[in-house]
């Protein structure tokens, strides 16, 4: 396992307001509960082969009111809920720091990405990052992913000048866009990403998917048309291998590191 590996795509997975509904603290796993349809649309990344990590800052450990077993049982109801639609997260990183720490693993930091990309062969630059604040966007983009914004969580902020590659309502809509552009890449098809391209994956099923924190829909929501690129990867989206298990363990340099069981 040289460190030349990493050619892996990852998605980095926000948590709250991502794939569980959103609260400012989610200290008690009864205050956990997976937003709809996230089992189904992780399950889908995970039978194309990309790695799926969750990245999130949980900064109410270093403020004392969360515990780290206790979050530790918040993680095994996520996965035990993910397994009941079998699917499965392979990584969890986890920023237990307070702002005022200075660290370089919370988020708008790339310390998690980072360690991530180190530790599951993962290449950045083929990677994407998900979640529905403006400091998601801001890592994902440091970070040299393509980034989508959804809108499950919180409300809608300004985003100042950090767009998006791609708004979503949900995150199944978030990875049915995912897969269009690995489907373009992998698949030859198309041409190449242009990275500065703004979608907006907002359609049918917006208000049934989301949660009742929605924002305003987005002008140029199309409805009902699927574009042709649709189609297209819909009948072509190219099976990578399963991912493989990450054998390095190593030392906890930034944050909590939980690794993905296997199912
Ligand atoms: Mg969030
Ligand atoms: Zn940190």
């Amino acid at each position: 396992m040289g460190m030349k590996r990493n050619r892996r795509s990852a998605v980095f997975l926000d948590r709250d307001g991502t794939i569980a509904y959103y609260r400012e603290y989610c200290c008690r796993p009864e205050e956990f509960r997976l937003l709809p349809g996230v089992g189904r649309a992780i399950r889908r990344l995970n039978e194309a082969g990309l790695a799926v990590v969750v990245v999130t800052n949980q900064s109410a450990i270093g403020r004392g009111w969360l515990t780290r077993q206790t979050l530790a049982q918040i993680h095994r109801k996520m996965r035990r809920a993910l397994r009941r639609a079998v699917a499965r997260v392979d990584a969890i990183y986890v920023c237990p720091h307070p702002p005022t720490e200075g660290c370089l693993c919370r988020k708008p930091g790339i310390g998690m990405l980072l360690q991530a990309s180190r530790e599951l062969g993962v290449s950045l630059r083929h990677s994407y990052t998900v979640g529905d604040r403006r400091l998601d966007v801001l890592t994902g983009r440091t970070a040299g992913t393509r980034t989508v914004l959804v809108r499950t969580g919180h409300r809608p902020e300004p985003l100042n000048g950090t767009a998006p590659d791609c708004e979503a309502a949900t995150l199944q809509k978030a990875v049915t866009w995912i897969l269009k552009q690995e489907a373009s890449r992998l698949g030859g098809r198309g041409r190449p990403l242009d990275p500065s391209t703004r979608t907006t994956a907002f359609g049918r099923g917006l208000a049934r998917d989301s949660a009742p924190s929605l924002g305003q829909r987005p002008r140029e929501s199309r409805r009902g048309t699927p574009s042709e690129s649709e189609g297209r990867a819909k009948r072509k989206i190219p099976r990578a291998p399963r991912p493989a298990e990450c054998a390095s363990r190593g030392g906890l340099p930034v944050g909590l590191h939980q690794r993905g069981r296997t199912l």
